[in-house]
């Protein structure tokens, strides 16, 4: 395992200064930008190893595989994001664990969510997840509410019990008019994050950039990034 730590902290130290560098060249603070680690694929005792590298923010996209891990890491003073496409049948679980949920997407999901955090007793930051390319009428398969949504699932939150708005989640479209436009596509988001915030000041996270796009994505004012595969390694493709 000692090769295995030494992988992931030549690996961290890299997206690390990736994340210094972009934020000095926007002009931006460090400590604006949070680094959620994206630990899906790769196994609990991974996880383990982050948190004593000092990650502290760990996110997962499928129930079935991160409800053991979040289990497994109990004792590690980690917050659990979730990134993936939610289905109503999976909230129960994720509000168990989730501190954030980043892929609000439609109204029933903030009802069924709203229901299981006041079932579990725990209150769940909850950022929309907006399609940008639904704005050019192409629809990629991740999920997302068009960006004349968003308002409407803002207030939902911010109505229900349980849940709150925290703010807005993309993944850089791959096709329609920001295909191969990533900081396009974060400049438009940061564009509807001010919207939102005029109604919900609170709501001010901006959860954009993963591997490929972290630097856009900081430069465009990303309060938070989503690094797998530069922290963990190139995913397994499964089956
Ligand atoms: C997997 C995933 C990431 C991380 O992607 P990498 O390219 O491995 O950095 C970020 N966000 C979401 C929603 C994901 O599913």
């Amino acid at each position: 395992m000692t090769d295995r730590r030494t992988e992931l902290a030549d690996n961290l130290a890299r997206v690390e200064e990736r994340i210094s560098k972009a934020c000095s060249a926007a002009g931006r603070p460090r400590e604006d930008v949070t680094l959620i680690v994206v630990t899906k694929t790769y196994p609990a005792s991974d996880v383990r190893l982050l948190a004593g590298l000092g990650v502290r923010h760990v996110a997962e996209n499928k129930d079935q595989e991160a409800a053991p891990k979040a289990a497994e890491c109990a004792d590690l003073p980690l917050t659990w994001h979730f990134v993936g496409q939610l289905q109503t049948n999976k909230v129960r679980s994720v509000a168990s664990y989730a501190d954030f949920v980043h892929s609000v997407d439609r109204a029933r999901l903030v009802t069924a969510l709203s229901a299981a955090a006041v079932k579990a007793g725990r209150t769940l930051d909850c950022l929309i997840q907006v399609a940008l390319d639904a704005e050019s009428g192409e629809r990629g398969e991740r999920g997302g509410v068009a960006p004349d949504g968003v308002t409407e699932l803002a207030d939902a939150l911010a109505a229900a019990e349980g849940v709150r708005p925290a703010g807005l989640m993309t993944v850089a479209p791959l096709v329609g008019t920001y295909a191969g436009r990533p900081g396009a596509a974060f400049g438009r988001l940061m564009e509807i994050s001010t919207g939102l915030r005029a109604a919900h000041p609170a709501a001010n996270m901006v959860s954009a950039g993963m591997s490929a796009d972290l630097d856009d994505a900081v430069a465009a004012g990303a309060t938070h990034v989503r690094v797998g595969s530069a922290v963990l390694g190139v995913r397994p493709r499964l089956g």
